[in-house]
């Protein structure tokens, strides 16, 4: 299970309207708590692709996120990116380009009128959705 607090949830679909109409990405940190994946700090970070259908983190900006999420003793817990005009499932190149099964997949889509958060874990590509609590 994901735990999500609603100011994160809030701060992921804001990062993920202001990237309209292309994708917007960044990375969820937090604690592991039992089978509890806490969100704990949410980076949003630029989509260097600048597409409404792909998007690549700046890898200097990762670095930055993964230093200070390590600063203040938080582990990487998983990314997330929105689909401003599809479904929140991933699509083929997320999954060919999901290389950690340990990461959370977070995937926000704005296709409707209101936001759908959903979490997946993939490995090999085989999709399991994850519960999100928020
Ligand atoms: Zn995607």
């Amino acid at each position: 299970m994901v735990k999500l607090s609603p100011e994160h949830r809030a701060a992921i679909v804001a990062h993920a309207r202001q990237g309209l109409p292309n994708e917007a990405c960044g990375l969820l940190a937090g604690e592991v708590q039992g089978d509890e994946k806490v969100i704990k700090k949410v980076y949003c970070l630029n989509n260097l692709d600048q597409s409404p259908e792909h998007f690549s983190m700046a890898p200097e900006e990762q670095f930055k996120a993964v230093a200070d999420l390590r600063k203040n003793g938080l582990v990487l817990l998983g990314n997330f990116h929105s689909h401003p005009a599809s479904p929140a499932r991933p699509s083929e190149e997320d999954l060919r380009l999901a290389f950690d099964p340990t990461l959370s997949y977070v995937i926000i889509s704005l296709q409707t009128g209101e936001p759908v958060l959903k979490s997946f874990l993939i490995r090999k590509g085989a999709v399991s959705e994850e519960v999100v609590q928020v």
